[in-house]
């Protein structure tokens, strides 16, 4: 059994309860920094990076989620949650949370296409993965340790460094739970200390 939090601050929360609920999971909404302590891995769903941002602060969220990070703990960043998670964004002086070494281009796909759906191929996931985007961010730029899980028309929508995974997309939107259980393979893996991080 491990149990998963989905930050709930802000956005699709629901969505990846539902997505991330096994018979080997337990799902928990996470509203106060306490409950950080009791997780083996973290979803930061989408919505809108800023606000998520200032609500983290608001709520004492950012050392904790740092410090979370840091534990070696996975944690999987949607859209919104990708840009926390980033490194760099294009045009601005800082990041976020700064835990995966990537550049991220907020809003990249322009007003012409503000949503829309893609069938991808993304490694370890499958061949066959729908992608909606939403107001998407693309992956701008990776370092070394990045690995690159899936690309849309040339530009990384999917990356992973160690414990952290981002997607541009958001795949709690549809039915298939691949995505997902990847994630809890990460969680599983981790906290067998599979991992090295
Ligand atoms: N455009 C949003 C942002 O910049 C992300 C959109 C999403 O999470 N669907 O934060």
């Amino acid at each position: 059994m491990v149990k998963i939090g989905v930050l709930a601050l802000q956005g699709a929360v629901r969505e990846h309860v539902k997505c991330l609920t096994t018979d080997e999971t337990e799902i928990i909404t996470v509203k106060r920094v306490e409950q950080l302590e009791e997780l083996d891995g973290l979803v930061i769903p989408g919505g809108e990076s800023t606000t998520m941002r200032r609500l983290i602060d608001k709520y004492d969220f950012f050392e904790p989620l740092k410090d979370f990070a840091k534990s070696g703990k996975p944690v999987f960043g949607t859209c919104a949650g990708a840009i926390l998670m980033a490194k760099k964004i294009v045009g601005q002086e800082q990041g976020h949370l700064e835990v995966i070494d990537m550049t991220v281009e907020r809003n990249a796909f322009g007003r012409q296409r503000e949503s829309f759906e893609a069938e991808l191929m993304v490694t370890g996931v499958g061949e066959d993965v729908t992608a909606v985007f939403i107001r998407a961010p693309l992956i701008k730029e990776v370092g070394e340790n990045v690995e690159i899980l899936s690309k849309y028309n040339e530009e990384i929508v999917v990356a992973r460094e160690g414990q952290f995974l981002a997607c541009s997309f958001h795949p709690e939107l549809t039915d298939d739970h691949r995505f997902h259980h990847y994630f809890i393979e990460m969680v599983k893996q981790a906290k067998n200390n599979k991992v090295v991080i």
